[in-house]
């Protein structure tokens, strides 16, 4: 495992072009930021209702994210034909180079979803414009956690944030606070209701946009930065595999 490489966007990309060519799918260009292209990929069986929606490195601080969803791509290759996902490998390949939770403009992408002042989150909106999915599942970490844990929005029952964290336990320790950046936490799920003005204060992350507009499923999974990277990336590789699972019975 190249985990010493984890910063290393280049060899990201060669990773996910190799995938890619395995999987007879093609890597699709989102956007360019200087000259560094930002990539997604779509399952040969996505439609346009029931995807499943994945995204990693939005904040290039929290490299287990981008690895997870390589590692999980590449140990599922022979499925990624006949699966309904759509993958965002890195949408901030700046801030992963440089180890940087912000763009080259000092933009935290994860905050603006509800302007349209940022070419790569307007090429993602359009990319997506005509999907509504089954999931959405955005992968972070967060550097003040003592165990990983799990935004849920609260919509559609029963709620699937307890196995997701089920499925993570094993290889991971919960969050046990309380209070989790100023929120309540219950065993590592923090349930959130949609509030447009408390959002709108904020400004709108990737998962209050998806939400809003195409799933009634959004989670945000955050594991420990602190902690061993491969750890870190086993988790998140646990709560993706939990997802699809949920989200393709049978
Ligand atoms: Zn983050």
């Amino acid at each position: 495992m190249e985990t010493h490489r984890a910063h290393d966007y280049r060899f990201l990309t060669v990773r996910w072009r190799a995938l890619a060519r395995a999987a007879r799918l093609r890597l699709e260009t989102l956007n360019v930021v200087g000259r560094t292209p930002v990539f997604f990929l779509r399952g040969g069986a996505l439609q346009k209702e029931g995807g499943i929606y994945v995204s990693a490195g939005i904040h290039g601080d929290e490299a287990a994210s981008t690895e997870a969803l390589i590692t999980w791509a590449e140990q599922n290759v022979d499925r990624l034909q006949s699966m309904p996902l759509i993958l965002f490998p890195c949408l901030n390949p700046w801030g992963l180079i440089r180890n940087c939770r912000f763009d080259e403009r000092g933009v935290d992408l994860n905050r603006v979803f509800h302007l349209q002042t940022t070419p790569m989150i307007e090429s993602l909106k359009q990319i997506v414009a005509p999907y509504q999915f089954k999931l959405a599942l955005m992968l972070h970490e967060d550097f003040d956690a003592q165990g990983l844990y799990l935004y849920e929005i609260e919509r559609e029952q029963p709620s699937w944030g307890e196995s997701l964290l089920a499925a993570a336990r094993p290889v991971i320790p919960i969050e046990k606070r309380a209070r989790v950046d100023g929120r309540k936490a219950i065993d590592g799920l923090i349930r959130r209701r949609f509030v447009a003005k408390n959002f709108l204060q904020m400004g709108y992350p990737e998962a209050i946009w998806l939400h809003v507009r195409h799933t009634k499923r959004a989670f945000t999974v955050e594991t420990p930065s602190e902690f061993a990277l491969q750890q870190r990336i086993q988790a998140q590789m646990a709560v993706i595999d939990e997802c699809v699972r949920l989200a393709m019975p049978g």
